[in-house]
């Protein structure tokens, strides 16, 4: 089955679908990469890959938001998440996309329910990745990531190795721990590479100047050939395996992470679950539609 990239990005925006969508529950083989609307859904697909020597990072599901009403929700609901992670002893952190908090209604408002919730993680060991969303919303989520950080520890940031603003960002903020990923936005060449091989070698000049420097970093990417060359750097410089962890998306690669795990490697994946579930689903399967149609149509196949 082959579905055209622009056909699932229309259908991934349209308002009816994504309305309807939460009154159908995860279905059309959403479930297999989300773990649910509700926490009670939520926790057994957790205790499941904490069994199998996973650790995770939990992701509420959403779009960006304009009314405060909303974003109080999706704080609320952030706070319920870390009392779950505390009251089931999971092995969790965070991670926030700060437009659901409310960054594009006013940032002293996001300010204050983002560090409503890194206090009430910090209180319970928890750790806090904010995410990384488009060009326009990234110098605003390092000022907030500034702002946080000169009271708490627990909280961490996401680059995106695309930017040309990458490199300047990662050592800058190199006392945090840092999640490098390739960026996922459509971004202008006046601020991102735009080939494959371009963003791949600055992904591995950033990762390895990480690795080289001892800076804690979480390697989240499906790129099996940077997979490969991380294991052979660190091995060739006895890299400590606690320095860093490989980090995939849930529901995709899962005989990979097993097999990691299995050398000693630490791995996280990256947990979503919520109402919101639909347009999280069409844009993986716009991104990568052979393996959600594995996914939906052949349920033993990875
Ligand atoms: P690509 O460069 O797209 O492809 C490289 C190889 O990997 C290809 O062979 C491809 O077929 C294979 N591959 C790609 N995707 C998959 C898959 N899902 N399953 C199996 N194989 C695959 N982006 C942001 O902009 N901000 C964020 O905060 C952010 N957080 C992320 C968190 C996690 C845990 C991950 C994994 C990604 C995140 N991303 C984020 C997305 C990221 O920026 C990339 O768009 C995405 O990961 C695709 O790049 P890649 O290196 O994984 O693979």
């Amino acid at each position: 089955m082959s579905v055209g990239k622009d056909v699932i990005t229309y259908l991934a925006e349209n308002d009816w679908l994504n309305e309807n969508a939460k009154r159908w529950g995860t279905k059309i083989g959403a479930r297999a990469i989300t773990a649910g609307t509700t926490m009670t859904e939520l926790t057994p697909v957790v205790q499941k890959l904490n069994y199998a020597g996973l650790s995770t990072t939990i992701v509420y599901l959403g779009d960006g938001l304009y009314e405060k009403a909303g974003a109080l929700d999706v704080k609320e609901q952030y706070l319920d998440l870390i009392h779950l992670i505390q009251e089931k002893a999971l092995d969790a952190t965070v991670t926030l996309q700060l437009t659901q908090l409310g960054l594009d209604i006013d940032f002293d408002f996001c300010y204050e329910n983002v560090k409503e919730i890194v206090s009430e993680a910090y209180n319970y060991g928890v750790q806090v990745t904010i995410e990384m969303e488009d060009y326009g919303h990234v110098q605003p989520s390092f000022l907030m990531l500034e702002q946080l950080k000169e009271e708490y520890d627990n909280v961490g940031t996401v680059i995106q190795a695309y930017f040309y603003r990458a490199e300047e960002d990662i050592k800058k903020y190199k006392d945090v721990p840092i999640r490098l990923v390739k960026g996922a936005y459509d971004e202008p060449i006046s601020v991102a590479y735009q080939t494959k091989e371009e963003i791949y070698t600055n992904y591995k000049k950033l990762l390895f100047e990480q690795l080289q420097n001892g800076i804690f970093t979480s390697i989240a990417t499906h790129d099996q050939e940077i997979i490969a060359e991380v294991k052979q750097f660190v091995q060739q410089r006895e890299i400590p395996l606690d320095a860093f962890e490989f980090q995939f998306l849930y529901g995709f690669d899962q005989q990979l992470q097993e097999q990691l795990v299995g050398e000693g490697y630490a791995c996280s994946v990256y947990v979503p679950y919520g109402e919101e579930w639909y347009s999280y689903f069409m844009n993986r399967l716009a991104e990568r539609p052979q393996n959600i149609t594995k996914k939906v149509f052949n349920k033993k196949t990875n």
